[in-house]
């Protein structure tokens, strides 16, 4: 029978606990030196090792080989087995999220009076113990205070805000970090090497980054790539089992968004999409490149701070020169805005190749306010043809939005339309930036005839330029609502002075 590695490699001593050196190290101290306290709390998120090192401390108490509670328990005898099995007579763990009411603790106070039955200690582990209700912490706490001398208890947590202060105060506490990309490599390698599995290295790197701190996490992708019998495991298997958008397609994405190439960007979120990535999915991925990007720009390419196979590192190196790091920033913040928008939208992919063509033509959209601060004090001075300026990092000024589009729009069909406003719900009082934003939505929901349609769409000659089909896009009613409600700002609107 096949058991998950997290069980089959649970770590059994203080020394093979991951990433937590220096509690381990803590504890291991206060073994020897017989300074263990009554209760712990050890807080972190989820599948970092808090069980793990409450399993480890309590065999260290209790472990039946020796005289003494030691810092290197056997892992051999009944009591060490049964601490790793969890089904320890004397080992007693809770799950807090299930026994959370007062009854349950005051049966565990009533229970708890007694010596333990083979071992030196009674001890409670109590997973997610901030699910307790506020009259189960308070019967908690009478036991704290006055504990029984072979009474010890471990609390774990992932939320320790919620336990309430005068618990806390009684425990002493242990932050658990989480654990670096690099560290899990590590154990992945080793695991896998112990199975006797062949692998790819970068399929390593990428679980790692994908299990966010997680060791429980990343082994846990890795049973399910073990399962498919596939061998070696590589990386495109994320992508076709766990359904994880393929490295090479996102710096594709990325690469287009960095050329302007509006085009490009679109057909490769469908590329990406059609493979049956989820809009969600593809913003968390380019939240992660963006911001190895913007590593590489602000702590250079050698940075501890990246966990990338050299292919990747080099491909990093090379878009990160198309980039500047406001640019990035900007990106990165958009994107974790965004990634909530489409949760709840009925068109995430709309929002989603909305945002990133506005990422790509970045250097063509003023935020509102600068767009009507410009077009009052003069309106041609930003004519394709016209720029002047000094060349943009990540791409040359080859047009902006044109404003006097909008205005001619908007006055026309505000003629049109005048006398149908206060039905539409567009009162005089509308602020011009309304206007902007929606002239042509505006002509039509008012029922306005096709000719008056036609009248209420831009057409001013003078302005069409070989642009007008990128400017069709960024101009359209539907995109620059979305824009707009993503509170664009511009980092870099002085180029275009
Ligand atoms: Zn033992």
């Amino acid at each position: 029978m096949y058991t998950v590695l997290a069980r089959k490699y649970r770590s059994q001593t203080f020394d093979d606990v991951i990433g937590q050196d220096a509690i381990s190290q803590t504890l291991k101290n206060a073994i020897k030196t017989d300074r263990v306290a009554h209760a712990y709390l050890f807080t972190g998120t989820r599948g970092i090792g808090k069980t793990t090192m409450a399993r480890v401390l309590a065999k260290s108490l209790n472990c039946l080989a020796v005289g003494a509670p030691t810092a290197q328990p056997c892992c051999k005898c009944d009591g060490c087995i049964a601490i790793n099995a969890g089904d320890d007579i004397d080992v007693i763990e809770i799950d807090g999220a299930t026994n959370n009411g007062v009854e349950q603790v005051r049966e565990l106070r009533q229970n708890a009076i007694y010596r333990p039955a083979r071992s030196r200690f009674k001890i409670y582990i109590i997973d997610e113990v901030h699910m307790l209700t506020v009259p189960a912490f308070n019967a908690l706490l009478k036991i704290l205070e006055e504990p029984p001398s072979h009474v010890k208890f471990i609390f774990a947590t992932t939320e320790p805000n919620k336990v309430i202060p005068t618990i806390q105060s009684r425990c002493q506490r242990f932050d658990f970090s989480n654990i670096t990309p690099g560290k899990i490599a590590e154990q992945l390698r080793s695991i896998l090497k112990q199975e006797k599995i062949k692998f790819e290295d970068d399929l390593i790197l990428s679980l790692a980054k994908m299990a966010n701190g997680s060791m429980r996490d990343a082994l846990s992708l890795l049973d399910r790539l073990i399962s498919t019998g596939i061998e070696p495991l590589s990386a495109s298997m994320l992508e076709e089992f766990l359904g994880c958008p393929n490295s090479e397609k996102i710096w594709n994405l990325i690469g287009r968004i960095a050329d302007s190439d509006a085009a490009g960007t679109l057909a490769a979120i469908g590329d990406l999409v059609s493979g049956g990535v989820s809009e969600v999915q593809l913003v968390d991925s380019l939240i992660e490149y963006m911001r190895d990007l913007m590593v590489v720009k602000s702590a250079g390419l050698d940075s501890e701070l990246l966990v990338l196979t050299d292919e990747q590192r080099k491909m990093a190196g090379e878009l990160a020169e198309k980039f500047d790091v406001a640019a990035l920033v900007y990106n990165i913040t958009a994107l974790e805005k965004l990634r909530w928008t489409i949760k709840n939208s009925d068109t995430p992919r709309a929002l989603l190749e909305a945002s990133l063509l506005r990422f790509a033509l970045s250097e063509h959209f003023l935020n509102i306010d600068q767009l009507l601060s410009s077009l009052q004090a003069c309106p041609r001075t930003n004519l394709p043809g016209n720029s002047s300026s000094a060349p943009v990092k990540k791409k040359e000024p080859s047009t902006i939005v044109q404003k006097d589009r909008f205005t001619k729009a908007q006055s026309c069909s505000e003629q049109i339309t005048d006398d149908k406003q206060q039905t539409a719900g567009h009162g005089p009082q509308t602020t011009n930036s309304e206007h902007q934003a929606s002239p042509v939505r505006r002509s039509f929901s008012e029922g306005g005839s096709i000719e008056n349609q036609e009248k209420a769409q831009p057409s001013p000659n003078h302005l069409k330029t070989s642009n007008q089909r990128r400017n069709d896009i960024v101009n359209d009613p539907a995109v620059r609502t979305v824009l707009i409600g993503l509170d664009a700002t511009i980092t870099r609107i002085e180029e275009y002075q």
